[in-house]
């Protein structure tokens, strides 16, 4: 078992073979980690993703570079994994990191997860945009109007208009373009980005609104949240990995003394279908419940946690005990639950 974060993501990725290399920006320097425990893994502090890379059976297959820039990341394990620890229950002596799947001598569950972790928070809010297809469409509609242009002139300045003229509009229509190619894209930009920029100032406002009405604690809101989608995801027969590409909305209702927030997002997912890495963009939504009882709190470091019921050592993960089936209490303050 790996760190309790990343559980369920490592037993997907196992399962096919598959490791994935993410690389980080942190203070102008490129770091990386890897879903392989085996090879680099950085500590990042409030990092930002860069550049994925897919490889099955150590055969790179798949790269992803568009991320947010605005969704920072957290991961410290490093001192944790290489110290010395002695397991309680029988006495054993080893690295934490010969721990991760619980004692090797008595099998007692550990429940180790990072020292620290932000699995992915918005905490910037100025603009960007992710408009690849704005340079085409400002050529298209560039070369367009200069094509009509120079018909309209050959049309109406020579006498005759043969098939020499179509080609001299061809190419008078490609110079003509060549020309105007930057006047468009500076009058594309008012026309198109003007009410998009307003659009997203006003999405923007919104959530700021939002956390500063419900007081809810960003950080832990977003952990939870991202472990909750792992779970959903990673359950799901050919889903691999996922990067949120943006937070799109964030309204909360109370109900039944319960609070719940909807979160709408646009969402990359990365499917493993025979054989092949493929991504798709998406968006989703996620309701959450904040979870009014007592959650399961989990300490930075090692968990041994015993079942109420029956005294075994439980694997957090799993919710229930795997001896004699007693739920445990939630791990988290926030859960996902069905729209
Ligand atoms: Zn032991
Ligand atoms: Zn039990």
């Amino acid at each position: 078992m790996p760190l309790v974060s990343d559980n369920f993501h490592q037993d997907k990725l196992k399962k096919y073979n598959i490791n994935i290399k993410t690389k980080y920006i942190v203070d102008n320097k490129i770091l990386e980690r890897n879903t392989d425990i085996n090879k680099i893994n950085d500590d990042i502090k409030k990092g930002i993703r860069c550049q994925k890379e897919y490889f099955i059976k150590d055969k790179l297959v798949h790269t992803e570079n568009i991320f947010d820039t605005r969704i920072e990341y957290t991961f410290i394990s490093k001192s944790l994994e290489n110290k010395d620890y002695q397991c309680p229950n029988c006495g054993m002596t080893s690295k934490l990191k010969d721990f991760l799947d619980g004692c090797p001598y008595c099998k007692t569950y550990y429940n180790i997860d990072y020292i620290e972790k932000d699995l992915g928070s918005k905490y910037h809010y100025d603009l960007i945009l992710q408009n690849t297809t704005y340079r085409i469409v400002t050529a298209f509609i560039d070369l367009l109007i200069s094509l009509l242009l120079a018909f309209f002139f050959i049309k109406f300045t020579s006498r005759t208009f043969n098939n020499y003229d179509i080609t001299k509009v061809f190419i008078y229509g490609i110079v003509l373009a060549l020309i105007l190619y930057y006047f468009f894209y500076v009058i594309d930009g008012y026309i198109v980005l003007g009410p998009i920029k307003k659009y997203k100032d006003r999405e923007n406002q919104k959530q700021i609104a939002f956390w500063e009405r419900t007081k809810i604690d960003k950080k832990s809101f977003f952990n939870n949240l991202n472990y909750e989608i792992r779970k959903k995801y990673y359950s799901q027969e050919n889903i691999i990995d996922y990067d949120i590409i943006d937070y799109l909305n964030l309204e909360e209702y109370t109900k039944d003394n319960h609070l719940f927030v909807r979160v709408k997002a646009s969402v990359r997912i990365v499917y493993y279908n025979n054989g092949k890495i493929v991504s798709k963009l998406v968006e989703d939504n996620y309701l959450l419940k904040r979870i009014n009882e007592k959650t399961l709190k989990l300490n930075s470091e090692v968990n041994i946690i015993k079942c109420h019921n029956c005294g075994a050592s439980i694997d957090a993960t799993k919710g229930k005990c795997d001896y004699c089936h007693s739920e445990i209490k939630y791990l988290q303050e926030w859960i996902m639950v069905e729209d």
